[in-house]
């Protein structure tokens, strides 16, 4: 049975193999509520892939967890981010401090990175931009442009050391992970691969349970959902046999993981299309998307990830001839049977 190690407080840190174990370390006001780490006993020291952020008391609580399960912080060579948020890197930067490590990403996520925090102005003026691009009301306005500096735990001045491509072999001490872009969450996104293993570790990109993860942000690309798809069927050509995200359990069947994905993804977006009867902003058809709970009880978080998810379907569904967009800010998006056959509908689309 696989020797686990439990730091009340910290989380707990499980091996995978003799030399893979992963580091859950929980993140209090997470929406998720932990991130999983994973280390890599090398014959080279260790080799880490996503690090908490860097919230007070995680960095304590990381290092907790690696020394009680004889990990030393010191031997840390090697940091693999998969994205630039901020719970995936946020102590590398002091890590690096400890250890010497070399921390790499991909090239399009370091410059979200640097776009992000080095020049605040500019960001602020991008995402007032986008944020009316897609319709956003004032409280989601609001949230947006309180988050972008709310910049506690955010080292804003870690660099890469290196920079990932996709397809890129990185080898250290015996162990071989090959780089996959794996865009839609972020641009930038990348999966690490052990085919040795048989074993991919996915970062934000795919979970156990939670439904999707590609949506549209400030800085993503242009058509996230249909890179998310794109992206899976490069992870599905790996055949892995263990599937190991950022957050939520691991599992073994992603075959049957995508077909289930897939399924409550059209089912999804046949609910966006019923809404798109007349023109309307991602932000206000993502209001009217049945979900558990309603509009006005969703976190923060929630409401930004829900517009932006919405808006990610809608360039899918516009690139698959399904919506047309009206350009904006706030573009509009109606679904292209719309029209004639819907004569109730014949006001002036803005005036709802
Ligand atoms: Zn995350």
């Amino acid at each position: 049975m696989a020797r686990s190690v439990v730091v009340p407080g910290a989380g707990e840190v499980v091996d995978l193999d003799a030399r893979l174990c992963r580091v859950r370390i929980e993140l209090p006001g997470h929406s998720i509520g932990h991130l999983n780490s994973y280390v890599y006993r090398t014959d080279d020291g260790l080799l880490v892939i996503d690090v908490p952020w860097d919230a007070p008391g995680s960095a304590e609580n990381y290092l907790r967890l690696l020394e009680a399960a004889g990990l030393d912080v010191h031997a840390i060579r090697t940091i693999l981010v998969t994205h630039y948020h901020s719970d995936h890197w946020g102590i590398a930067g002091r890590l690096r401090a400890l250890s010497g490590a070399r921390v790499g990403l991909h090239r399009l996520d370091a410059w979200n990175l640097v776009r992000r925090f080095d020049d605040g102005r500019g960001f602020a003026r991008d995402l007032r931009a986008w944020l009316e691009l897609v319709g956003a009301d004032d409280r989601a306005t609001d949230i947006a442009m309180h988050q972008a500096f709310d910049l506690v735990g955010q080292d804003g001045h870690l660099r890469p050391d290196f920079l990932i491509a996709d397809g890129e072999l990185l080898h250290q001490g015996g162990v071989s992970l090959r780089a996959l872009h794996t865009p839609g969450h972020t641009s930038g996104h990348l999966a690490f691969a052990d085919l040795e293993r048989s074993v991919v570790f996915t970062g934000d990109h795919i979970y156990r349970r939670r439904r999707g993860t590609a949506s549209t942000r400030l800085y993503s690309s242009a058509d996230p959902m249909g890179d998310f798809w794109r992206a899976n069927d490069a992870l599905l050509a790996l055949a892995p046999r263990t599937v190991h995200p950022a957050h939520d359990e691991s599992f073994d069947d992603l075959p049957a993981r995508l077909d289930e994905l897939r399924g409550v993804a059209a089912r999804h977006l046949e609910q966006i299309l019923w809404i798109a009867d007349r023109p309307r902003s991602a932000a206000d058809i993502a209001r009217e998307v049945p979900r558990s709970r309603a509009w006005h009880e969703l976190g923060d978080t929630a409401v930004l990830t829900a517009i932006g998810e919405t808006h990610a379907y809608l360039i899918d569904a516009a690139a698959r001839g399904l919506v047309r967009r009206i350009p904006g800010p706030p573009e509009l998006w109606v679904r292209d049977d719309a029209g004639p056959e819907h004569p109730g509908d014949a006001h002036d689309p803005r005036a709802a």
